[in-house]
């Protein structure tokens, strides 16, 4: 992208050692634990978190990884676990859960079942993701708060990513845990859907009307200007939405041509997650009548979703 445009480049900081396995204080109450999980999505690992002291909540126990929940006892040591957090039902968050509460007890809390479809329509992603059979102990809703010992955590229903995801404000922080909401290292995947454009900047917006000083991400490191963040994020999307309608005033109106020239360079593993995004764009726009495509129901049914043809919708 030149300079000067509305750009795509969103300023991440990557350069974020982890020692997996060590519990690191990232803000006041708050330790950090990095799960030795890397990935294409997962970046550097899934973040746990600990909040509070003596009496502990945890934020996103991660994958059920041996070494891993070892790591979160060994820190959380002579001190008690009232409460699990789930941000959102990705395997990656929240599959140590059961085996953490086996190990150290605490309430498994989450938004639980959803009422929309899950995974990603398509196989592969979203599927592979989803642990769709989660069900945690206690369901909340936005609005309502975690109180602990010592520590209160509100409840935002943030859907986009995911339909049941939540972020959790730090009460009195001014400190929100952001999941796969907001992220430290990259933009979000949507994937319909189980991802949902209009909700994904819906709950964008959401975040833009507070004043959090401190986010802290599923993955990446912690981030410091949140509200810049947020505008980068919603930029972003809108940047990426010009240049999909700019697909199709060319002609090009399939999402595998869309994705062909908008992430030619893209790494195989996330043409994927590419494509998928493309069309939420499109499902989006769609919504708006501002696209339309005669082709996509058929083509879906058939397993050929990449060759369904999108048109500017004429008004
Ligand atoms: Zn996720």
């Amino acid at each position: 992208m030149q300079s000067g445009t509305m750009s795509a480049e969103l300023a991440f900081n990557r350069n974020v050692d982890v020692d997996y396995g060590v519990a690191e204080e990232v803000a006041p109450d708050i330790r950090r634990i990095v799960a030795n999980n890397p990935g294409p999505y997962t970046f550097l690992g899934t973040n746990t978190y600990i909040v509070g002291s003596g009496h502990l909540a945890v934020v996103d126990p991660g994958p059920a990884d041996e070494v891993h929940l070892q790591a979160i006892a060994d820190a959380v040591k002579g001190e008690c676990l009232t409460h699990i957090l789930i941000t959102h039902s990705h395997h990656d968050h929240c599959d140590a859960a059961k085996p953490l509460q086996a190990m150290l007890g605490g309430e498994i809390i989450a938004y639980g079942p959803t009422d929309t479809a899950r995974g990603a329509g398509v196989a592969g992603l979203g599927d592979v993701f989803v642990d769709a059979s989660f069900v945690p102990d206690r369901v909340v809703r936005d609005g309502e708060t975690v109180k602990g010992k010592g520590f209160a955590l509100d409840v935002l229903h943030m859907p986009g990513h995911a339909p049941d995801h939540l972020c959790f404000a730090h009460v009195g922080r001014r400190t929100m845990f952001t999941g796969d909401h907001v992220m430290g290292w990259n933009t979000t995947v949507i994937a319909p859907p189980e991802g949902n454009m209009a909700a994904f900047l819906e709950s964008l917006e959401r975040l833009m009307q507070r004043n959090d000083k401190l986010f802290l991400p599923g993955h990446g490191g912690r981030i410091q200007t949140p509200q810049r963040m947020v505008r980068a994020y919603i930029t972003h999307r809108k940047w990426r939405e010009q240049t999909i309608l700019a697909c199709l005033d060319d002609g090009t109106g399939t999402i595998r041509g869309i994705v062909g020239k908008l992430y030619g360079s893209l790494d195989r593993a996330l043409q994927e997650a590419a494509a998928l995004s493309v069309r939420a764009h499109l499902e989006h726009l769609i919504a708006r009548k501002i696209v339309r495509t005669e082709s996509a129901g058929e083509f879906l049914e058939a397993g050929g979703w990449l060759e369904a043809v999108y048109v500017r919708a004429v008004s």
